[in-house]
């Protein structure tokens, strides 16, 4: 092995790390301390060239293989035992063509590298809400961020991808080239071979927001979540809102009236004119006891930052699950608000997501993420420190779930499918619906073997 280990050092340009190396312990951490894997082998990748020779060696040698983008997967799904992990850390490369509106990303870029260069030109590419996650491994999973309602789903935005598929060939996947390949990677994960860069079109916004974060006593919550039914309802899509139940711990940069405090955050973003964006939405800030009002014009790039310090790498245990709503009936929020009030830890989250507007302008079988019509999702995210904790907060996640999801279409995210003794095909029936026969077959033609497996796993048809 040692001598293999050597050839695949020689070919490529950037390191090639076992345990024994220094290096090894700096490689990107994964974002959930539950998973936390040790590979026999780390390519650390520095562009396509790297990750095609990397590919061509795990499979002539056998060896399993995770590929890590950001390193953000719940369900731990970028992490592996022994194998080797392909690390796409260096590859987070950010060029804006604004005259075309069209940015190339890397596929080992975070939100924070996109958001950086995007915004200096008033564009953006719809990302997640948390500057630290991946770009890859949410936008091949679907993407909801702070202007899904204007402007849909991240893998919306993707034009056109480089894709080093199973047998080391660099494909790429658009409308006119490979499009069933181009299909799948627009929501169905890592199945397909890997991404080393995406190219998406830009959208007009910021660089300052309307930004709206007000906290709410957690005992509100049902008449919160009330209110926040009622303003959604009739919002524009311009509006994007969400309502999170968290618990702070004591920060002096937030009033002693927070701190260790159980609170429903009611947040929401404006596509457009911020002081407009602010008057339209202030309804949100009048839903019950204001304990603390963070609202006003923002950066946008402020906003996608503000709050990484509650996610670190590596140190939270994470157990998330998710299920969409056809409506938010009463019945529905009684049970959001008694699942919230019972959270038996200050960081699980019980989120609850408005969803629609652009999401649904899409046709279900554009692309392969199949959920085009619910204007709800709720999600908990177990999130807590100590391993001790595991098997009673993971049987609470799901007990939660199973209440909520009485409620639900039976759909879920699959970014935000959380795996403990779970196979890693849980969720897929319920996320592709109708797509996934179509999606086994595109898995069938680029890796029929499966040797792209550590994921939300598709079988090759
Ligand atoms: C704190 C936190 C906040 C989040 N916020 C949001 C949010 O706002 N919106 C949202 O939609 N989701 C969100 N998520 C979920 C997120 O979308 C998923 O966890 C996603 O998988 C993270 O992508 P990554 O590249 O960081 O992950 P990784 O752990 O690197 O990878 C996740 C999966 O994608 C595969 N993958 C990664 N890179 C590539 C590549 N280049 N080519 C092919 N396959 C690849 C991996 O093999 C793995 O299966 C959040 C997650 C966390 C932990």
């Amino acid at each position: 092995m040692a001598t293999q280990v050597a050839t695949l050092s020689d070919s490529l340009r950037g390191p090639v790390l076992t345990p024994a190396d220094p290096g090894y312990a700096s490689v990107r951490a994964e974002f959930n301390a539950m998973h936390d894997g040790e590979p026999a082998l780390v390519a650390s990748c520095s562009g396509t060239a790297d990750v095609a020779d990397a590919v061509n060696f795990a499979r002539d040698q056998g060896l399993p293989v995770a590929v890590r983008g950001g390193g953000h997967s719940v369900a731990g799904l970028s992490s592996i035992d022994g194998g080797m992990l392909i690390d796409l850390a260096s590859m987070s490369g950010v060029q804006v063509d604004a005259e075309r509106r069209l940015a190339h990303v890397q596929g080992g870029a975070l939100w924070g590298d996109v958001d950086r260069e995007t915004q200096a030109f008033g564009l953006v590419v719809p990302g997640g809400v948390v500057s630290d996650t991946g770009v890859a491994g949410l936008t091949l999973g679907g993407g909801y961020g702070w202007v899904r309602r204007k402007y849909g789903l991240s893998c919306d935005h993707v034009v056109e991808a480089q894709v080093v598929t199973a047998d080391g060939r660099v494909l790429t996947a658009s409308a006119d080239s490979n499009p069933d390949l181009y299909w799948a990677i627009r929501g169905g994960g890592g199945n397909f071979g890997i991404v080393t860069s995406f190219t998406f079109d830009l959208q007009p916004l910021g660089p300052i927001v309307g930004f709206a974060a007000v906290m709410y006593p957690l005992e509100e919550v049902a008449d919160v979540l009330r209110g926040w039914r009622s303003y959604v309802e009739q919002a524009p899509n311009e509006v994007t809102s969400v309502v999170v139940t968290i618990t702070f711990p004591a920060n002096p940069e937030m009033p002693e009236a927070v701190h260790d405090r159980p609170v429903a955050i009611v947040g929401g973003v404006y596509v457009g004119d911020a002081e407009e964006g602010l008057a339209e939405m202030q309804p949100l800030r009048e839903l019950g006891t204001v304990l603390f009002d963070m609202s006003g014009p923002t950066p946008y790039a402020g906003v996608q930052t503000g709050f990484d310090p509650l996610f670190p790498r590596n140190q939270l245990r994470s157990y998330w699950k998710s299920q969409y709503l056809d409506e938010l009936s009463d019945g529905a929020i009684d049970t959001i608000a008694a699942g919230a009030q019972e959270r038996p830890a200050p960081m699980i989250l019980v989120n609850t997501f408005h969803m629609g507007g652009a999401i649904n302008d899409v046709d279900p079988e554009a692309t392969a993420f199949a959920e085009r019509s619910a204007p709800y999702m709720v999600s908990i995210d177990g999130m807590w420190s100590d391993s001790a904790d595991d098997a009673d907060n993971i049987a609470w996640v799901r007990a939660t779930w199973g209440d909520v999801s009485k409620f639900g279409t039976g759909g879920v995210y699959l970014n935000f499918t959380g795996l403990a003794d779970e196979a890693p095909t849980a969720g897929v029936d319920s996320a592709f619906g109708r797509n996934l026969r179509r999606l086994e077959e595109v898995k069938a033609a680029y890796d029929p073997d499966n040797f792209f497996r550590v994921n939300n796993n598709i079988k090759p048809a």
